[in-house]
């Protein structure tokens, strides 16, 4: 019932990760010849050493039967059911905190082989587990709805950490098939997975990449990874020959990437009626029990909120100096901050910019981040990308961050000091079995510390250049993370809806849709030539199942709940930190609703466009 859940913060933003040995800025060289050429982070306190970590694995391995021997008898009592449920959460935990280990060590040095020998022992480790207990979902579904209340009302552990996960499994028989039926599609997923790897294979593999040069004289080859670094050069023309030559790649692919979308599309929609969905929507919201309405209400606000958006590129055409705005204006920064933080300033900083939330979130976040739990800064051969992971429950959260001396680097500190506090409020607050919470909600600690920083540096910031950069990465941010995922997410939507209608599907109406959304949210005064309209062939997240749309609910709730601590102070702080103390207790919309924030309701949404005006009306009164 519980999962390890890990945030890499580059797939937020969509940003390709950038090899990190390449090169190391001079400042971070500098760290490492300092010393830092071990991670800094005591992964001793999880097992004193790599025998003790295997003597662990060893151990869940000869444990597993023991797991197996319950099947067939859940029936057969309260206090059967019970040593089952809690053998296995048990046994979860420890396998947790086995493979958090490998991980992290794994991550500290890719090139280590031994470390990713380890890693791979570990995920082994895990598949048996899931073997050893694949049977018990069904089972419980098999007793029925009656029999479990009646065992729940019997047992103390039950009612306290098991009865959410065990009628949460009864909730979602209606859609389990008869044994024939699930074995069926068992044997139907791999090749219904096909469209997903074959668009992999085309991207990585078979598509010819073209090069370009620019006006420096270099030159860059233009897969995904090249685009992202050149899509952003200061000369204008570079950038239109970027964006020219990339989006011509893939529409000399886009039949085979368009069939292959369409597949897939197909693929949900088998799923969908062989499991008696209304809609893939339905069918793919299903399992955190997020109800439709937030899809819509999210789209239905974006939607509403577009003035603003546009408002937004009318200001950065005027900010860049630009005669108009083209699709490939939105991604060079508006101003540049020559300003770095250390470590122990960034520290200090986000202590600072949490006080909003109170003493007790203060002091445990200068307790968290004074001890040995952080990785901070890039190193040869470390893994890329940011991330927490609480997988080593009983010890404490982790994190790998790859820290910039620059502002995104403060950024990140708070948010995924942000994701550590949510684990450690909610293992505080909650039994085990119920401390691990919603990829839905799992965002908003996070944004909501970036919200408080934010806000912070504004309050700090003495000159003028310092608060328009300020307010240009925040409004990169909501254009990024909400308006561009709402956007998305209201292209999944539709693609599904063609599917479902039996609409003809191609890479050629994927465009046409695409081209309608895209100039509808970039606005009148963005110049989209029609080509870019393959743009949806370069996001992988359309093979996500209704994914995306969680940067934008996130972002949204995690905004809205910061501007209510700003007015709303010490109460409003609390309902707050209770949404994060309620870990995983209840169904994620259902906790949001309790802290005060009704997500199938427009206010959150409409709440993050006023933040945006806001911020819009403060830079436009800077510029004069
Ligand atoms: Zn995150």
């Amino acid at each position: 019932m519980s999962m390890i859940e890990i945030d890499r913060r580059s797939a937020l933003t969509l940003a390709a990760i950038l090899p990190l040995a390449a090169a190391l800025p001079a400042w971070a060289q500098q760290a490492v010849s300092e010393g830092a050429d071990a991670a800094a982070w005591d992964l001793s306190e999880i097992y004193p050493s790599v025998a003790a970590w295997d003597a662990a694995r060893q151990a869940v391995l000869a444990e597993m039967p023991k797991l197996t021997a319950y099947k067939g008898r859940l029936g057969e009592s309260a206090a059967v059911l019970t040593e089952a449920m809690v053998g296995q959460s048990d046994l979860g935990k420890t396998a947790g905190r086995v493979y958090t280990y490998a991980s992290l060590s794994g991550d500290a040095d890719v090139r280590d082989a031994a470390a990713q020998e380890r890693l791979g022992q570990a995920r082994d480790m895990f598949t048996a587990y899931g073997e050893a207990t694949a049977w018990t979902a069904p089972e419980i579904v098999a007793l029925g709805r009656e029999k479990v209340e009646g065992f729940i009302a019997q047992s103390p552990v039950l009612k306290e950490r098991f009865a959410f996960g065990l009628l949460d499994t009864i909730r979602q028989a209606e859609h389990v098939l008869s044994p024939e039926g699930e074995q069926i599609m068992a044997s139907a997923s791999a090749p219904l997975a096909g469209p997903q790897e074959i668009r992999s294979q085309l991207v990585a593999a078979d598509i010819p990449w073209p090069t370009v040069t620019l006006s420096d004289g270099r030159t860059q080859r233009l897969d995904d990874q090249g685009y992202t670094l050149t899509r952003d050069a200061p000369n204008r023309n570079d950038r239109k020959k970027v964006f020219d030559t990339f989006w011509a790649a893939y529409n000399q692919y886009r039949s085979s990437l368009g069939a292959a979308l369409a597949s897939k599309l197909k693929a949900d929609v088998f799923n969908m009626k062989a499991r008696g969905y209304n809609s893939s929507l339905e069918m793919f919201l299903d399992g955190p029990n997020v109800p439709a309405g937030v899809y819509r209400a999210l789209v239905a606000e974006a939607n509403a909120g577009l003035p603003q958006l546009h408002r937004y590129f009318d200001l950065r055409r005027r900010m860049l100096n630009l005669p108009d705005m083209a699709y490939y204006d939105i991604y060079p920064p508006l101003v540049s901050l020559d300003k770095t933080f250390t470590l122990d300033q960034m520290r200090t900083t986000v202590l600072e910019a949490v006080q909003p939330l109170g003493r007790e979130y203060v002091a445990k976040l200068a307790d968290a981040t004074s001890k040995k739990w952080m990785d901070p800064f890039p190193r040869p051969g470390k893994a890329s990308g940011a991330y927490m992971q609480p997988g080593a429950y009983d010890v404490h959260p982790y994190l790998l961050l790859n820290l910039s001396n620059q502002y995104d680097g403060m950024t990140t500190y708070a948010h995924e000091w942000g994701h550590a506090m949510h684990s450690l409020l909610a293992k505080e607050a909650q039994p085990y079995d119920l401390s691990g919470y919603a990829t839905f909600i799992a965002e908003i600690a996070s944004t909501a510390n970036e919200q408080l920083l934010f806000e912070h540096m504004m309050k700090q910031a003495k000159t003028r250049e310092e608060k328009l950069f300020y307010l240009g990465q925040q409004m990169e941010n909501i254009r990024g993370t909400f308006f561009r995922q709402a956007m998305f997410a209201e292209f999944e939507l539709k693609l599904h809806e063609m599917a479902e209608a039996g609409e003809g599907l191609s890479g050629k109406r994927f465009s046409d849709a695409y081209y309608e959304l895209v100039t509808r949210y970039h606005g009148p005064n963005v110049n989209i030539p029609e080509p870019y309209a393959v743009e949806w062939a370069y996001i992988p997240h359309f093979y996500r199942n209704f994914y995306v749309y969680q940067y934008a609910t996130s972002i949204s709730a995690g905004v809205a709940f910061a501007r209510k601590i700003e007015q709303g102070g010490a109460a409003e702080a609390e309902r707050y930190l209770n949404v994060l103390r309620a870990g995983g207790s209840d169904y994620p919309v259902e906790i949001l609703k309790k802290g005060g924030l009704d997500m199938t309701t427009p206010d959150p949404y409409r709440s993050l466009v006023a933040g945006f005006k806001d911020i819009l009306d403060q830079a436009e009164a800077l510029l004069g």
